[in-house]
């Protein structure tokens, strides 16, 4: 027989009295393991193995539920930049709960019956389905199709279970979701498509090139855009990424490379360098193939 903190463990280090039971731990079994201290109490008919987190603490103690973006940021998918820890508890639960953790984290809290519930789902878990769609009402437009696209890339979601979830999406979405397209390697690519799209530039993504591999977005045919997510950073990638962008232009096409920061908290200037990048290099191409129509004040 599995010991009481295995089964907790294999349940992702939270279990209720009802989910061991489920599992073949006797009443005596969980006893042993809260003296010999291998398993915790967090509230009544809850236990906790050594590896639960804080972010599953507090929502075991507050009775909820981690979702919205606190479950897709466990997932590795976009979740935007709002970093609060997101519960969900039924509409009539009652008691009061703390409106920040531990560490002064805000709680925000979804007061919701689960709309998708599925086996994937925990005690202290919601279900993927039902945390993409909460949290595709908690953020913006660009970020929650960000996000749409992100859990497909992330395995978290197939397209089918994604086209369900937007088949209840605010209508604010709308254009959003007819524009989605499920070949973003990271929610940053996403937004740069999209942003790059709605400024008036033709951009094709994950565009296969002899030699290279895929470059994230090629812009006008002529600048190859990676984008940088988060998990990406680190010395281990340095070297490829260096040999791909020398690869890159000895192909002729410029490369850029943006980082997380310049993205998100800087696309004004980004965007400039941007265009300019791109405009001299369709000048260039323009110049090379002989369709170059000099204008009396374009420099020469
Ligand atoms: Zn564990
Ligand atoms: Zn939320």
């Amino acid at each position: 027989m599995r010991s009481a903190a295995s089964v907790i463990c294999s349940l992702g280090h939270v279990a209720t009295t009802a989910e061991l039971r489920l599992h073949g731990v006797s009443p005596g079994a969980v006893r042993g393991a809260l003296a010999d201290g291998a398993v915790t109490r967090a509230m009544r008919g809850v236990y906790v193995c050594a590896h639960a987190d804080p972010d599953q603490r507090t929502a075991t103690a507050a009775r909820c539920r981690i979702t919205c973006l606190s479950a897709l940021r466990r997932a590795g998918v976009w979740a935007g930049l709002d970093r609060s820890l997101h519960l969900q508890l039924p509409p009539h639960a009652h008691g009061d709960r703390p409106s920040s953790d531990r560490n002064g984290r805000p709680i925000h809290y979804h007061w919701a019956l689960p709309r998708f519930p599925d086996p994937r789902e925990r005690s202290w878990l919601v279900s993927p389905m039902e945390a993409v769609y909460q949290a595709i009402r908690c953020l913006d437009e660009e970020n929650a199709i960000a996000c749409l696209e992100s859990a497909v890339h992330e395995r978290l979601l197939t397209v089918d279970e994604v086209r369900r979830v937007c088949a209840r999406a605010p209508a604010r979405l709308e254009r959003g979701i007819r524009e989605l397209e499920f070949t973003a390697g990271s929610g940053m690519e996403t937004i740069v498509r999209r942003r790059l799209r709605h400024a008036g530039y033709t951009v094709v993504a994950q565009v296969q090139v002899a030699g290279v591999g895929d470059e994230d977005l090629l812009v006008e045919d002529c600048v190859a855009l990676e984008t940088d997510g988060e998990k990406w950073h680190g010395p281990d990638r340095f070297h490829a990424d260096r040999d791909r962008d020398l690869k890159t232009e000895g192909l002729g096409r410029r490369a850029l490379r943006l980082t997380h920061d310049q993205v998100m908290y800087d696309w004004e200037t980004t965007f400039l360098s941007i265009k300019r990048v791109v405009d001299d290099a369709k000048r260039e191409q323009a110049r090379r193939f002989g369709r170059v129509i000099l204008r009396a004040d374009d420099p020469l």
